[in-house]
Formats: structure tokens, sequence, C-alpha cells
């Protein structure tokens, strides 16, 4: 519990204890191990019948004020921070599954995740079955006696779909089985899914968090009991953030609130634009009424984020040209940064799912994603015009 009510509050007044040099801001620990004082604090420390720090595998002041914040805005007892997202996403699977064992997964998820459930895991000898996001039917037949973890991300990339996390969760419990959801492009300013039942919530921190396109990291969240095991996982195997790193993210949680505000306000009308707008053949915005799944979002969402997609008319070709067209927004694969950023996914970050995958994912080939940054919005809309006019 923090002693703080509110979410901009805890973000920015949960802090480890200070030094003796009464400093404001924490400071950066660079170290890779910590001194006992005597023999037996050491033997205490690895019993771990004493808390505190012993090597930065492990845990590290800078690490653990990061947790902390993230654990009081998600509404959860532990955590762990990982040095990338997809750290994250490995390491809230492996320690929970084995050989024999089955995973079902949305298709609608980060390309590589895609790619660690469908074929990293089967190698291994977990068997994965892939659902589509938004169909309850799909989910309920995907799972068999041996499921042991249901994935998914909502709102999903890039399509932004969108499922009603409290009945993926009495489904998961139902069946004795981990709900991982995956609160990226959301972030625990505008949903929480541990308050709606997942047992397990993990972060892509390069994304929303930072929120500054500076450094890689991941963070997962959920009981003592399941974080426990994560923790015994990535003490063995390393998966741990840098210091420098966490210090970035717990600095950067400080302004996640008014950044995200701004983005969410941005995309809203960006995308109410772009919907009325005669060379755009479609919009997706969980905010927009025209959304399939718009009451859920509304229901478990603050507000629609930061991104939405769009189709231009003509396809992919046209797509291209428009990006091509851009000046101002960035062509990269990042997200949640403080610039606007135009993607292809198609040909970007899901060119590996294979087709047929894609297809079924809803991905189309003239599909663009924006990521609304903080820019003044008549300087985004204008580039996206210039760009919808001279790629006509
Ligand atoms: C980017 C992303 C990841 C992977 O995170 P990295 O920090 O790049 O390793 C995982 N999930 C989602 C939804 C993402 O957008």
């Amino acid at each position: 519990m923090s002693e703080y009510k509110n979410f901009e509050t805890i973000a920015i007044r949960t802090q480890s204890k200070r030094t003796d040099n009464r400093e404001h801001s924490t400071p950066l620990y660079l170290t890779s191990s910590y001194i006992f004082n005597d023999a037996e604090q050491a033997r205490a420390l690895f019993a771990e019948e004493e808390q505190g720090n012993i090597y930065s595998r492990f845990d590290n002041p800078n690490a653990d004020e990061f947790i902390k914040k993230m654990t009081l805005l998600e509404g959860t007892e532990a955590g762990f921070a990982t040095a990338s997202g997809m750290a994250a996403v490995f390491s809230s699977l492996a320690p929970f599954l084995k050989t024999g064992d089955h995973i079902v997964s949305s298709r609608s998820v980060f390309g590589n995740t895609h790619k660690v459930i469908s074929e990293i895991l089967p190698d291994w000898g977990v068997k994965s079955t892939f659902t589509n996001l938004t169909d309850h039917k799909d989910w309920e037949n995907a799972i068999r006696p041996n499921t042991k973890v249901l994935f998914l991300e909502t709102p999903s990339n890039p399509t932004l779909d969108i499922i009603e996390i409290e009945w993926l969760a009495e489904l998961a419990n139902k069946h004795n089985a981990l709900l991982v959801v995956d609160n990226c492009f959301a972030t625990p300013y505008l949903q929480q899914p541990a308050k709606l039942g997942a047992h397990i919530v993990i972060h892509s921190a390069t994304k929303y968090i930072d929120g500054q396109g500076r450094v890689l990291g991941g963070i997962i969240l959920g009981s003592n009991e399941n974080i426990k095991k994560v923790k015994t996982f990535a003490k063995r195997t390393g998966p741990a953030i840098s210091p420098f790193n966490a210090w970035v993210l717990s600095k950067s949680l400080e302004t996640l609130a008014v950044r995200v505000d701004r983005q969410c306000e941005n995309a809203e009308r960006l995308a109410k634009h772009l919907n009325s707008h005669e060379e755009i053949a479609s919009v997706k915005y969980p905010f927009l009424k025209s959304h399939p799944q718009h009451e859920i979002a509304k229901k478990q969402m603050k507000k629609g984020g930061g991104l939405l997609c769009f189709e231009v008319k003509g396809g992919v070709e046209r797509g291209r040209k428009f990006l091509d067209a851009l000046q101002m927004l960035s062509l990269t694969a990042n997200l949640g940064d403080t610039r606007t950023i135009a993607t292809h996914p198609a040909s970007t970050t899901h060119a590996k799912v294979p087709e047929a995958e894609r297809q079924l994912a809803g991905i189309t080939g003239g599909m663009i994603r924006i990521s609304a940054g903080l820019e003044h919005y008549d300087d985004i809309l204008e580039d996206i015009e210039q760009a919808l006019a001279k790629s006509k």
C-alpha cells in the first residue's frame, strides 16, 4: 500500500530511502554487488531470511524503486524488472511452462512474442494454439486439459482489438490456468489488468513508460507467489534490468500521466478527423463509436490510448507512398514516444508473421499505425494532410 491515493502522486513520490547526502532525486547505484556486515548476515541474505541487496542480477535499489512504483500503479503485490520487454515476455512464460504443457495465445500479439510462442516454446515441447482475440468461443475451444497459460495484449498490436479482461480471467480460473496480460499499449494509467483478475501483467517499458525513446526495459508484475517463481528463474538466467535503465524508467513514470493524457488527446482528435476523411477507407481507435469493442473499451480503459490505425484508400501502394511523403512524422518501429510515429506493420514489425496468420490477425497491406506524440496537434495533422494529398 502507498501512503498516497492518486496515480500521479504515487508515480512521483515513491522513492527508495535517501542516503546521508539527503539527495532530492534518487541517485544511480552503479554497483554490481553489496557488502555484507558479517558472515551471519551473508548467510541470512542468501537463505532469504533477511531482505536486502546481494548482487545486481537479483536486486538493486534503482530497480527496486521502479518495481515498487509499478506494483502500486498496477495494484499487484510484487514485480521483477527486466532488460527489455521481450525479456519480460519470456520470463513471464518460462517459469510456468514445461514440456507437455500447452499455452493459448491471442494471435494479435507483438511480432517477436508470436515467434516465442509459435516457435521457441514448441521446440521445447510446449504446444501452442492461437485464437482470435475478440472471439470468446475461440478461447473456450482452444483450452485443453494441459493448458497452463492464456496470453494476450489488449488493445492488441497493431489492430487495437479489445477483449474483456474480466471474462478471460474467469475462464482462466475455471481451467486453473494463468492469465498473462501484456499491458504495454494501455499503460497502468489507462488500464490495470490485475484489478480485473489477470494473474500476471507485463510491460515493454521501452514504449510509453520511458516514452522518450531512450532506453529498453520491461517488467513482470503479479502475486508474491508467482513473482517468487519469476525471480528464481531470473536469478538463474539473468534477464535483469541495468540500474541505469531502471533509474531512467523510474524518473519517466513521474511524467507518465501527463504524457499519456496528451497522447490520448492527439490520437482521439486525429482518429475523429480521419474517420470522415475522403482519402481514408477506415479508422480504428478504441474510443471511436465505430470500434467493434467500443463499449468494452469504455468500461475497462480510462481513455482510448495513444495509438490509432487506419487504411488509406489505394491499398499497399498508396500506403507506402503516403509514408514516403511524410515530412515530420518519424518512420520507426518504436511507439509511445514524444514524437509521432507512423509504421507499416505488414512490412516491418509483423513481416515475419506468415501471411495467412497476418490476414487472420486483421493486418492488411494498406494498414498504417500511428503512435501519437506530444507535438502540437496542428503540426501532426498538417503533415498527415500533405502526405495524403501528395500520395494520391
Ligand atoms: C515492443 C513490444 C514488446 C517488446 O519489447 P522490447 O522492449 O522491444 O523488447 C512486447 N510487447 C509489446 C506489445 C510491444 O509493443
